[in-house]
């Protein structure tokens, strides 16, 4: 089966919340097309002296709370209909944890793996040389995602920062530490993920050693499965794009991260007592299934046969509306992407303000304030979805399309 269009996924979400909450038709019209899209070819002299164009995109989708933001993903399944999808997910994310930032997000079209890093350099430098008159602090801020990483944002300020003339860190976020980054923005999606684990637990009951499965390895995954194996989680199944690895006993995170640092993959890691597909890892016997790559992986195909109490959404869109229909029937509780992933963008905001301020804060501080904004969205979330007995993606959609409204209405735009 082809896989749904994921935006046409998150207006489906969006349109469960508006019915539920009675959404101000004016609001619902305006968020259902993005403000403002980007297209465009970047050339790169590639090392052999040949020149390529790669398609990049930016999807600005909704500024009514603040500049847009939200990262740019490399990959070579970028499409417009992904990034625009990411775009509109990105705007809810930041309403439903209160930060004052609208919703964007940036991708090209390449696999950075089979890049030196010198053509990587220039790829970077060329899709911020076609931005840099619509980006900025105050405009948009791009970040990583998928596949970028903090010295691909060093490169793209550098090269912003080149062509205005002035230094502007606050531009971009997930920069290194030495040029403007944050304490903690490395973790912190998956910090913030743990955060909202934990409440979970409380209002699910769960016990100490609860099982989890985490599909995707990357930046996210890789800290959720460290993370909660410190606070007495068994971390059971991880996998990577290459395929996963099953332990009933528990795996060691930090030496399945060890192996597949060595050896570009999960895959045979010694930790591990059988192999696992990726589609088998959504499966497999556990409390707490975590999906940490990308979207579209738990469909209406597969979700029937998912055996975790509980899903905790670090990837964006990994569920379509018609499994989630069938998870909520069957009792599953899903913690939805827009507020399971937002300690991303959260500590990203927080980067931007010490930029601003040029003043920097310790780890201890940047955490101090993302565990109470996260466990508080956490129970407004709750809360709605109580009041209105939904599921909680509908309950976040809800508290997120309130405040947008609220910006919108305000500026006599809706
Ligand atoms: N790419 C991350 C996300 O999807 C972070 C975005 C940001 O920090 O702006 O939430």
């Amino acid at each position: 089966m082809a896989n749904p269009n994921p935006f046409k996924s998150g207006l489906q979400q969006l349109a469960k919340a508006a019915e539920l909450m009675d959404l101000n038709e004016g609001v619902h019209a305006r968020l259902k097309l993005p403000k403002f899209e980007m297209q465009f070819g970047i050339p790169v002299k590639m090392d052999d002296g040949s020149v390529k164009v790669f398609q990049g995109y930016r999807v600005q989708y909704d500024n009514s709370r603040g500049p847009n933001k939200g990262g740019i993903r490399f990959h070579p399944k970028v499409n417009i209909a992904e990034v625009r999808a990411l775009a509109f997910w990105m705007t809810f994310k930041c309403a439903v944890v209160g930060i004052p930032l609208g919703g964007g997000k940036g991708g090209v079209i390449v696999n950075p793996k089979e890049l030196s890093e010198g053509e990587l350099e220039r790829l970077a430098r060329g899709y911020m040389r076609k931005l840099a008159h619509n980006v900025g602090p105050h405009r948009d801020v791009p970040a990583p995602d998928v596949y970028t990483t903090p010295q691909i944002m060093a490169w793209m300020m550098d090269e912003y920062e080149t062509i205005k003339g002035m230094h502007a860190p606050g531009m971009i976020t997930g920069k290194p530490l030495s040029v403007g980054g944050s304490e903690g923005r490395g973790y912190s999606t998956a910090q913030g993920g743990v955060y909202v684990t934990l409440e979970l637990a409380k209002k699910m009951k769960l016990k100490k050693g609860a099982k989890v499965a985490i599909q995707g390895y990357g930046n996210a995954g890789a800290y959720m499965a460290k993370i909660l194996h410190k606070k007495g989680y068994k971390i059971v199944a991880v996998s990577d794009s290459k395929g996963g690895i099953y332990n009933e006993k528990g795996l060691d995170p930090v030496k399945v991260e060890k192996y597949k640092m060595q050896n570009g993959s999960v895959v045979n890691c010694p930790e591990s007592a059988k192999s696992l597909t990726n589609e088998q890892i959504l499966k497999v016997e556990c409390d707490i299934l975590v999906p940490a790559a990308l979207e579209n992986v738990i469909t209406k195909d597969n979700a029937g046969r998912i055996k975790a109490k509980a899903i905790v959404e670090l990837a964006n869109g990994p569920t379509t509306p018609e499994a989630d229909a069938k998870l909520h029937k069957k009792g599953i509780v899903v913690v939805p992407d827009i507020l399971a992933n937002a300690g991303g963008v959260t500590v990203s905001y927080y980067e931007q303000v010490q930029n601003s301020y040029n003043h920097y804060w310790t780890e201890k501080e940047v955490l101090a304030k993302l565990e109470p904004t996260m466990v508080d969205s956490f129970n407004a979330v709750w809360r709605a979805m109580e009041k209105h007995e939904c599921d909680m993606r509908t309950g976040a959609y809800i508290v997120a399309t309130d405040r947008i409204a609220e910006a919108m209405m305000a500026r006599g735009e809706a």
